[in-house]
């Protein structure tokens, strides 16, 4: 069967597809497995209670149906959009109106959206997202219908302390680089995106980062996009002290997925109204409406403060010490050798740097999957990046942070013993 060219993009074997397909082949075998690979958030006890409580709230009330049965505007939920705009006008002051919300089906929906809004075949020419740092989300990797994707340079590396300890380094803009790339001078870059905390390596850019990328952005009339999926207000696993920012120039989306609710497929997306009247349009087309049930179960808990307390006193904690018990479980793995270790600044994941690895992440993943632990190699994350001479960049792992205790000792004991024996037979 011929395809057309849009078809035979979207169809062709992504790597990320073909590791997705293999996680979740591994997680259907009956062999046992740790998981470290996945994206899912954990399954909080605390955080399901108050999610079940809230479905129990709809069905008795009759609320479920109005909502589930009918569609709303391509726009969203009208409810939740209200709820919001009134959220962050006193949680942040901003001069948020409901026209400055769209819903979207997940936040992936969105990026879809405005990858191909901002980036792609112009009038006069082509156009690129410019990443500041790459790792970045590696679900932006293929989103793009046309064109030449992404615009990128490699990251700085700064060893750092944590909690008075050596053995981490922090990711940072390098933006003598990205400052003077020849494509602003030719108009070939459309907008700026990051995620923060990123996706996977749980870094955050610093509030002065995050300013001089709105500078830039604003000097050359293009938007600054904030994929803020694992931030504040939800779900809010951030662990630094950093301003949120948002006004005319930036979109700032958001999600439903990591506060427990992926499959509700939620994304929030807070923009200028140009921009949301934009993503309307193509909701309309793409998805005639937006799924209403994350909405119907959200609005409630934003109107009486319980998403925000949940997130700051169970979700963000839970993940918290999450990272630190993986932490001192690598450390004690990895006391003689060298392991780096981001310093873990939110999200959900750890992102584990093996210096002079005598194989490539790639390798060391599948010898890891058949001894029972799945983690994913770094190559596919530096999104933009060619990364044939660039050693660090298969020197790294992303492990998730979700499961739970006896996951995380099984699973890092096993990554302890198959990379010890490869630096010891180097
Ligand atoms: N952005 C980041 C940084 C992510 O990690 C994810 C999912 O893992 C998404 C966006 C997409 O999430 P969703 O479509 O479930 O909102």
């Amino acid at each position: 069967m011929a395809f057309s060219k849009f078809g035979q993009k979207f169809t062709q074997k992504s790597g990320i597809l073909q590791l997705m397909d293999d996680l979740g082949k591994a997680l259907a075998s009956d062999q046992p497995i740790n998981m470290l690979g996945g994206g899912n958030p954990a399954k909080i006890p605390q955080v399901n209670a108050a999610f079940t409580q809230v479905a129990q709230n709809l069905i008795q009330s009759g609320q479920i149906i109005d909502s589930i049965a009918n569609y709303s505007t391509p726009q969203g939920d009208d409810a939740f959009i209200k709820t919001l705009a009134d959220f962050f006008r006193a949680e942040y002051g901003w001069n948020v109106q409901p026209e400055n919300i769209a819903l979207t089906n997940g936040s992936q929906n969105a990026f879809f959206y405005l990858f191909n809004l901002f980036g792609g075949e112009f009038e006069g020419g082509n156009k690129r997202i410019l990443l500041p740092l790459s790792p970045e989300y590696v679900g932006y990797a293929d989103a793009h219908i046309s064109g030449s994707h992404f615009q990128t340079v490699r990251p700085k590396i700064e060893r750092v302390q944590h909690n008075g300890k050596s053995g981490f380094f922090k990711y940072r803009v390098d933006f003598d680089a990205l400052e003077t790339l020849p494509e602003w001078e030719n108009g070939e870059i459309g907008a700026i995106c990051c995620s923060r905390p990123t996706n996977p390596t749980g870094n955050v850019l610093t509030d002065e980062e995050m300013a001089r990328l709105d500078k830039l952005a604003q000097q050359h009339g293009i938007p600054l996009i904030i994929d803020n999926a694992y931030g504040a207000p939800f779900p809010n696993i951030i662990h630094t002290d950093n301003q949120l920012i948002w006004h005319d120039n930036i979109v700032l989306c958001f999600s439903l997925s990591k506060i427990g609710l992926p499959s509700a497929r939620t994304g929030i997306v807070l923009a200028n109204a140009e921009i949301i009247n934009a993503i309307n349009s193509l909701n309309a087309i793409i998805n005639l409406s937006p799924t209403r049930m994350g909405a119907a179960m959200v609005t409630p808990m934003l109107q009486d403060g319980s998403l925000k307390q949940l997130s700051n006193e169970v979700i963000r904690p839970f993940y918290a010490e999450q990272a630190e018990y993986a932490i001192a479980l690598l450390q004690h793995e990895f006391a003689d050798y060298p392991l780096a270790i981001h310093q873990p600044e939110g999200a959900i994941f750890l992102w584990l740097w093996f210096e002079n690895l005598p194989i490539s992440s790639k390798e060391l993943y599948e010898i890891l999957k058949q001894r029972g632990t799945l983690i994913i190699p770094s190559e596919p994350f530096f999104v933009g990046l060619d990364t044939r001479d660039y050693r660090h960049a298969h020197e790294c792992i992303r492990m998730s942070i979700a499961g739970d205790k006896t996951v995380l000792q099984q699973g890092i004991a096993t990554i302890g013993e198959v990379v010890r024996e490869l630096y010891d037979n180097a």
